[in-house]
């Protein structure tokens, strides 16, 4: 029986690379989306022309109910999920003085609202498969940069559900791990790397910025069961760097 592997916010950046490495691998895929139509079916023409299915799964995973209809769309088509991968995100930043409560509270909202929602919705189907989460916190919940309150403030409590999830969930035979970027360029990243990256590139030990499929293979990894024994942990993928 094919799996299937379900990616919030799969219609650019991280979460179009991840698809297409989970595609890759044979499983066929979801594809959450929120506004991104054009995109997101652009992703579903690339990944079944990989040889494998896809439908596409429109739905805002901060919303309740959108997050049940995402699951819902995912088991009609495929009848199984194997991998849930939380990708959507939004980056807020800026000094506090400069930003309002509701930018506080968008970023803690999308980032973190939404992982939650998605796993209560999906933890029934996911413990039925032996399934595995994967959630894409970042660097900047480990670190805390500065002028990024909300978004580190997020991230962090990203990577404290996943460890509370890790353990809530091992029982129910589910495996509940984070993969933490560093600096990848998409459109998230784009205005930063336009004032220019090379100061940026000079504190990465490896020497460069990582890609978005980076990030795909690490996500692959750790859902994968040859990472059989490794629950609770969030890897961070940044070529060694670590400072804010
Ligand atoms: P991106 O290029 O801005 O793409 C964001 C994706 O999330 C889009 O596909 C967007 O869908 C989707 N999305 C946003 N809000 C959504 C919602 N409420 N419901 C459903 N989908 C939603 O960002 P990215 O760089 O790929 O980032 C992906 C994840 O990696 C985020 O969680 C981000 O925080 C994390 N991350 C990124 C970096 C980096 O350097 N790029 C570093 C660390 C962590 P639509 O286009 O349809 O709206």
């Amino acid at each position: 029986m094919t799996k299937t592997a379900l990616i919030t916010g799969a219609s650019r950046g991280l979460g179009r690379a991840i698809a297409k490495e989970f595609a890759a691998k044979g499983y066929n895929i979801a594809i959450n989306y929120r506004r991104s139509e054009a995109e997101a079916q652009s992703l579903k023409e690339t990944v079944e022309a990989q040889g494998v299915n896809a439908v596409l799964a429109q739905g805002d995973v901060a919303d309740e109910a959108d997050a049940k209809r995402v699951i819902k769309t995912t088991l009609e088509a495929f009848g199984r999920l194997d991998v849930l991968v939380n990708n959507a995100g939004v980056l807020v930043s800026g000094r506090i003085d400069d930003l309002s409560f509701s930018e506080y509270q968008l970023a803690m909202h999308v980032n973190v609202a939404s992982v939650w929602l998605m796993v209560k919705a999906a933890i029934d189907a996911l413990e039925k498969t032996g399934g595995a989460i994967v959630n894409i916190s970042s660097g900047s919940g480990i670190v805390g940069p500065p002028n990024q309150s909300p978004y580190a403030t997020s991230k962090a409590a990203v990577n404290g559900l996943t460890k509370a999830l890790a353990k809530e969930l091992a029982p129910r035979g589910v495996r509940v791990n984070a993969v933490a970027p560093g600096m990848i360029p998409t459109d998230m990243t784009q205005s930063r790397i336009d004032e220019g990256i090379e100061d940026y590139i000079k504190t990465v030990p490896l020497g460069r910025l990582g890609s978005p499929e980076d990030i795909a293979k690490a996500t692959a990894f750790l859902a994968d069961s040859d990472a059989g024994f490794i629950t609770g942990q969030i890897l961070p993928v940044n070529g060694g760097r670590h400072g804010a």
